[in-house]
């Protein structure tokens, strides 16, 4: 067995993690007890990672391509589709001009792979439409720190959680979105319980329920809660003037505009009461370190750069910076999204943090890499490309390791434009997202543990992965790709020489060292790295200039900040609405966010039953009172329809939200449910200066529908089914698929529909879940009332149903089969209207641990008998590991004190 020093691949807090491998396969993942950002740690994402490796019928195996738009695309050799890759990508060139071609990237690539691709686009082509989804996640972070600190690097670091006084979480839920980052604040707040913990957000989230202080704002009202905070902060004497006069400029514009920004104002226009306004301010700016932490409630905005700089300014107006426990601390939604920020991997910058409207930044770029000049003229956007390339001004895009047609907003209009497109180009590891079903060319990419390289996490920490496995099939490096393509680009270009001289790279690591090179003498100045350093040194945070012996812990600790004055800017905005305005047609806020358990469009985390288990489908939550004045009962299909698209889905009562407001988990789409998911629902909006569209928000109405027929299909020990059900799925009113279990998968699929419909899909669903041997199978029909049904027994065991027209039995049917246990015992009452089985046991509900395989009924059962928390980890296990759960848990452990 092999272990190999690597990271998780999911979100920003980038956990170590050793990878143990057997014969060229993954068999196992832990924390790495020596990695800076989670010593040993790993959420439910994370500890499952090595379950994600197998090879079960998603994953992209060989190049494919298709020479005409109606054809199936077919198995071709690296050589045939890069060639046509490259002749096509060249006509295009030289008949519609270099800006006619386009790039669209990823946050989960490694910085080489995001370095080669920037300089492909920008160097070789000539282009700068080179975007990446980070435009998605983290512009507006980026555009806050430069407006405000000079330069995009955060200042603070995870070590901070232990000196911090006062902690503001704003537009983050942190327990879910960055668990182990959480899991360090609980430590913190447990060695320290003084330390204060503000929480901003329209939703009461695991993260509010932490916090001493919880402001349940309004969508998009952050501004005028920051600058009231300010405001307070003037009134009240709390500014630190000697600061500002030493190391700020521009606050005399600030306070004018705070001025009318009172608590009652802003308390108003937030929805929060104005003393809360009041002790905010106060703890903020009276502690001895105040550290904020945020992400995309503020990131995904119309306002998003406001938001982001109005909350700097109270740490640069309070001194509240540059000093152990103190700063403003984006957290990073994807594993590299910084990585891709320091190499210039998005339309309007250039490598290591140089901007592309700076000639002089230009120059050094096209010095480094060896050619006449980049151009001047900004690349298109995220949201601007896609329209480009419906409205055939850009024709052809190379798209790498990220889902547009599913994450972008206005996923209708993307998928017209893929749809249009002259070529598109889908490099990726798996081959049934909904963007390569658009694909003209497929190219399998190597995946997580597969490949080498560095990744940089939220607190600049860069971290090298070595490859454990070889990628499966013929995948390769994305890198490996990029640098093929672009060297067989440029001699169809006439550049054969250039493009060998740009991209003749022979491992990972001469790509890295040319990235480090091109840092000298910049803000992330990381000349003194290489692989070796790396690992004998491990994780290191940037900077690390050549001749340093160490990464720079906190930045800024001197006042002097990367302007050219060294001083940092105030940046004056005033409160400015969400876009997409609720009236009386769409009469409610919808907000979107993550679930604990899935990571982004569920492309690896939905191929792990147990990551299903905490929430099994896509909901939408709705406060009880609305769900009562609409006559709508848990469970029930509604559809939620805004100016933009519509999507039909369970609704569930939610006492988080405020009445008025809604709430999508954002991960299901088209893999795992009719519609195109919750981006189908958000308009084009975005931040005019970072271009990051308004994600998080839309004006929406909620109507029921009534679909009066339903069927649930189960199969048990094919999770390689789940991808072929992906066609069915369009086929019924509202549909989902999924899994379910721990050990045995069992695969679900659920559809509704009106019943004159029911007949034409049993044949096909049947044979694809083996429930047309009729030999093994028990049937029940019953068409007077559309009631049909099919149990499939298979050595005592439960191995595939179909309940339709009468579905009671579905809970206990899918446990059984999960649990793998026999079914002679409960034979005869399988194909039976009864919700639990004739021996009684109840359902076990939702698993709420999934570490310990413990489920929501067990826990609420103990607390019913008395146990507290430690009780609870002592018996059960539950929130013993990785801790995830523990918020959770505490929830309950409060419904069940308040039932008394
Ligand atoms: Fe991965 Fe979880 Fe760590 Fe994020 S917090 S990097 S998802 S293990």
């Amino acid at each position: 067995m092999q272990e190999t020093r690597s990271t998780c691949c999911y979100c920003g807090v980038g956990c170590g993690v050793i990878i143990e491998s057997d014969n060229g396969r993954i068999t196992g993942v832990r924390g790495d007890p020596d990695h800076p950002a989670n010593f040993g740690k790993l959420c439910t994402k994370g500890s499952t990672l090595h379950l994600t490796a197998a090879v079960d019928g998603t994953r992209a195996l060989y190049p494919e391509v298709r020479l005409e738009k109606v054809a199936e695309r077919r198995r071709a050799s690296w050589d045939e589709a890069l060639d046509l890759c490259a002749d096509r990508f060249a006509a295009i060139i030289r008949q519609h001009g270099p800006d006619a071609v386009a790039f669209y990237l990823s946050g989960q690539l490694l910085t080489e792979d995001y370095y080669v691709f920037n300089k492909l686009g920008k160097g070789l082509v000539g282009t700068n439409n080179v975007d990446t989804n980070s435009r998605l996640c983290m512009s507006s972070a980026v555009a806050g720190y430069k407006a405000t600190l000079g330069a995009d690097a955060p200042p603070a670091c995870y070590a901070d959680f232990d000196f911090a006084e006062c902690l503001f979480i704003s537009g983050s839920n942190t327990a879910f979105a960055h668990p182990i980052a959480f899991r360090r604040i609980e430590e913190a707040k447990a060695a320290r319980p003084e330390m204060k913990v503000i929480v901003v957000d329209p939703r009461r989230t695991d993260t509010a329920e932490f916090a001493d202080l919880y402001l349940q704002i309004l969508p998009g009202t952050d501004v005028a809660l920051y600058n009231a905070m300010l405001h307070v902060m003037l009134w009240e004497g709390l500014c630190d003037n000697a600061f500002i006069e030493a190391h700020t400029v521009g606050f005399d514009g600030l306070k004018a505009l705070v001025r009318e920004y009172t608590p009652e104002m802003a308390g108003r226009t937030c929805g929060v009461a104005a003393a809360d306004i009041l002790t905010a301010a106060r703890w903020f700016a009276r502690s001895g370190a105040t550290l904020s932490l945020y992400c995309q409630g503020l990131n995904q905005s119309c306002h998003g750069v406001d938001k982001n700089a109005a909350l700097i300014n109270l740490h640069l107006a309070t001194g509240q910076i540059g000093k152990p426990g103190a700063g403003p601390f984006s957290l990073t939604g994807q594993s590299n999204a910084m990585g891709g920020r320091e190499v210039g991997g998005l339309a309007n910058l250039l490598s290591a943090h140089r901007d592309m409207a700076n000639p002089q930044h230009r120059a050094e770029v096209a010095q480094l890499w060896g050619i006449d000049s980049v151009p001047e003229q900004p690349g298109k956007t995220a949201v601007e490309l896609f329209e480009a390339i419906r409205q055939g001004e850009v024709k052809a895009v190379w798209i790498a390791c990220t889902n547009p047609a599913f994450s972008l907003p206005q996923s209708g209009l993307v998928r017209q434009a893929l749809e249009q497109a002259e070529l598109v180009v889908v490099q990726e590891a798996y081959a049934n997202t909904d963007t390569a079903a658009y694909a003209d060319v497929l190219l399998p990419a190597a995946s997580w543990g597969e490949k080498e390289g560095t990744v940089t996490n939220s607190e600049r920490c860069i971290t090298h992965l070595n490859a454990a496995v070889q990628p499966p099939g013929e995948a390769r490096p994305d890198w490996d790709i990029a640098a093929e393509f672009a060297r067989r680009l440029a001699s169809r270009l006439g550049k054969a020489e250039l493009g060998q001289r740009m991209f003749g790279y022979d491992r990972a690591e001469t790509v890295y060292l040319e990235h480090c090179a091109s840092t000298r003498g910049r803000d992330l100045d990381i000349s003194g790295l290489n692989y070796a350093v790396l690992d004998e040194q491990g994780p290191q945070q940037w900077p690390y200039p050549a001749g340093a012996t160490a990464g720079t812990v906190r930045l800024y600790e001197d006042g002097v900040f990367p302007t050219a004055d060294g001083r940092a800017r105030f940046h004056a905005a005033g409160y400015l609405p969400v876009a997409d305005r609720v009236d009386a047609r769409f009469p409610f806020h919808l907000t979107t966010g993550r679930l604990r358990d899935q990571w982004h469009g569920m492309s690896r985390t939905g191929t792990v039953a147990r990551l299903f288990n905490h929430a099994e489908e896509p909901l939408l939550s709705m406060h009880p009172d609305d769900m009562a004045v609409r006559g709508l009962r848990a469970g029930d299909l509604v559809k939620v329809g805004s100016r933009e698209g519509s999507l039909i889905l369970p609704v569930q009562p939610s006492n988080d939200l405020r009445s008025g407001q809604l709430y999508i988990p954002m991960h299901w789409n088209g893999q795992f449910m009719s519609g195109m998911g919750s981006n189908a629902l958000i308009n084009g909006s975005f931040d005019p200066v970072s271009r990051q569209p308004e994600l998080k928000h839309a004006a929406v109405r909620v109507e029921k529908m009534r679909f009066d027929w339903q069927v649930v299909m189960l199969k048990r020990g094919d999770a390689a089914l789940l991808a072929r059900l992906q066609p069915w799925l369009k086929e019924f009113g509202y549909a989902r698929c999924g899994l379910a279990g721990r050990d045995n998968p069992v695969v679900v699929f659920y559809g509704a529909a009106e019943s004159a419909m029911a007949e034409k899909w049993f044949a096909g669903l049947d044979a694809m879940f083996g429930l047309d041997e009729l030999d093994t199978t028990m049937i029940y029909n019953d068409p007077s009332r559309t009631i049909s049904k099919r149990v499939r027994v298979v050595d005592g065991h439960i191995d595939a149903v179909r309940l339709s027209g009468e579905t009671a039995a579905q809970g206990w049917l899918k446990e059984l089969m999960a649990s793998g246990a026999s079914a002679e015992a409960v034979r005869k009452w399988a194909l039976a209207p009864v919700a639990t089985p004739p021996a009684g046991q109840a359902g076990r509900g939702r698993i709420i641990c999934n570490c310990f395989d413990v489920a929501e009924n067990d826990i609420v059962r103990e607390i019913a008998a008395g146990a507290d928390l430690a009780a609870l980890q002592g018996t059960l296990k539950c929130g013993t590991s990785c801790g995830s759960c523990v918020p959770e848990i505490k929830r309950l452990l409060a419904a069940g004190k308040a039932a008394g």
